[in-house]
């Protein structure tokens, strides 16, 4: 199955590291015309100097002005992927009022933001378009000292869900992808201890963690019309592991 998105848009955010600078080269590849999104330059440099081709902008989503300013310039796009996420693992009893805001403010508050401006661009123009956001298994669970984390993704789950039924007659489609464990700067961060990660893997069918191309192979699905009837769905790419 081949897919391609010659002549369409494309915006992913925490295009810097990661699972979203493999989405990003792989939309490029794919045809489409791809902006890279994300918060340290150096990050955005490399991915310059890797593709040429890709639109590199700097944002701290986490402000909701500047960002809201920023996007808007970017013009109109027909495919969003909102990839951009922080973690801060911890005891719930230690955890305050920044901490939350810190979580909150780019995993939920940014996706509302950027989501928003790209939909109101889709909805004016008419031509519809595919959103993705990137979830998380921890999601559908708690993890322990992952009490800011795991809330953060399930109301992103939601929000998946009410766009899903208000954006839908209007020709734009919004679905969540849900990864098992990557081991990305933020997989290391809560998964590089063996005695944690062992016990996970073997619960795992498949026997291992997710590449980035599993999810980037989702996300393309998801985001092409090959995926015209999918809207609203959480798809995990878990080997297995929420059927165990
Ligand atoms: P990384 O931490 O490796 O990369 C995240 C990228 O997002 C970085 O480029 C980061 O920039 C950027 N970013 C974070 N916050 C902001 C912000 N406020 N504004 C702009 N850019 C920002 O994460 P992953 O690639 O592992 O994760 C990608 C997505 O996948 C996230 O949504 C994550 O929750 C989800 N996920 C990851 C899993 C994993 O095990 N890795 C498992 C399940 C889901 P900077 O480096 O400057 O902070």
């Amino acid at each position: 199955m081949e897919i391609r998105f010659d002549g369409k848009r494309a915006m992913v955010t925490g295009a810097g590291k990661g699972i979203g600078r493999d989405i990003a080269k792989a939309l490029h590849k794919c045809g489409a015309d791809t902006v890279a999104l994300s918060r340290t330059q150096a990050d955005l440099d490399s991915l310059k100097e890797e593709c040429p081709g890709i639109q590199i902008v700097t944002q701290d989503l986490s402000d909701w002005t500047r960002t809201r300013d920023t996007v808007s310039d970017l013009g109109n796009f027909d495919l969003l992927v909102n990839n951009a996420a922080v973690q801060r693992v911890g005891p719930f009893l230690e955890f305050g009022e920044k901490d939350i805001d810190f979580i909150f403010d780019t995993n939920f508050k940014g996706v509302f933001n950027v989501t928003q401006t790209v939909a109101r661009g889709m909805v004016e123009r008419g031509t519809g378009g595919a959103i993705v956001n990137i979830s998380s298994l921890a999601a559908t669970r708690g993890f322990d000292r992952h009490s800011l984390y795991c809330p953060s993704k399930a109301a992103l789950n939601s929000l998946t869900q009410v766009l899903a039924i208000e954006l839908g007659p209007k020709k734009i489609r919004v679905n969540s992808v849900l990864p098992t464990v990557v081991m990305t700067d933020m997989g290391r961060l809560g998964w590089s201890d063996p005695a944690k990660a062992n016990p996970f893997i073997a619960r795992t069918p498949t026997g291992r963690f997710a590449e980035v191309e599993d999810v980037t192979n989702a996300v393309l699905f998801l985001l092409s019309d090959k995926a015209a009837m999918i809207n609203g769905t959480m798809l995990p790419v878990d080997g297995g592991y929420l059927a165990n």
